[in-house]
C-alpha cells in the first residue's frame, strides 16, 4: 500500500486542495490530509471543524483520512512510516517555496514530495482569498468544495 500524507493549512480547503487530493489518489493507495496546527499562527477556522468540515467532503471515499497535527510534518511521517508528501504548485511563487520546503524534508527526514501542478482553473483559488471574500460578505461557495462550510 502507498500512502502519502498531504500538509498544509487549508484555512479554509479549497477545490483547489481538492483536486490535489483526487489527483494524488492517482497515484498514491491512500492519502492522509494532515491539517497543520502552528502555535505562532491563529487560524481563522477552528482546527477541529475544519477537521470535521474536510472529513465530510471525503466522506464516501475511504482512502482519505484526515488528522490534526501540531509538529514538524517530518516527525509526523516518522511516526507513521510515510516516506511521501504530496503538494500542489500553482506558480513560480509556490514553486520556489514548494522546492525550498521538499529540500529540508528530504533532508530532516528523507522524504520525497511530489508536486502536482494547479489545474488552471483553480490555480487562483487561495486560501487567503476566499478568507478575504467571506470577510467581505461575498460568497465563497463557488470556491469550496460541495458540502464543505466555513
Ligand atoms: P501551506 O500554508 O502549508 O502552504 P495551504 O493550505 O496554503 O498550506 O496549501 C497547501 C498546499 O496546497 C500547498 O502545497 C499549496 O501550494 C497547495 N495549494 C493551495 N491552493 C492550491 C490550488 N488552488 N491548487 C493547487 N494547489 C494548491
Amino acid at each position: 500500500m502507498s500512502k502519502a500524507l498531504f500538509p498544509g493549512s487549508f484555512d479554509p480547503f479549497t477545490k483547489g486542495h481538492e483536486d490535489i487530493v483526487l489527483r494524488a489518489l492517482e497515484i498514491f493507495d491512500e492519502i492522509i490530509i494532515v491539517i497543520g496546527c502552528n502555535p505562532n499562527k491563529k487560524p481563522e477556522i477552528d482546527p477541529v471543524n475544519n477537521l470535521k468540515a474536510i472529513r465530510k467532503v471525503f466522506a464516501n471515499e475511504p482512502r482519505v483520512t484526515v488528522k490534526l497535527w501540531a509538529g514538524l510534518t517530518a516527525e509526523l511521517a516518522k511516526e507513521v512510516g510515510i516516506t511521501n508528501i504530496v503538494r500542489g504548485v500553482r506558480d513560480v511563487k509556490d514553486f520556489e517555496y514548494e522546492r525550498n520546503l521538499a529540500d529540508i524534508n528530504r533532508q530532516i527526514a528523507g522524504l520525497e514530495t511530489v508536486l502536482l501542478f494547479a489545474r488552471p482553473e483553480y490555480a487562483c483559488y487561495s486560501s487567503s482569498n476566499v478568507r478575504e471574500l467571506k470577510r467581505f460578505k461575498g460568497d465563497p461557495t463557488p470556491f469550496l468544495p460541495e458540502g464543505y462550510k466555513f
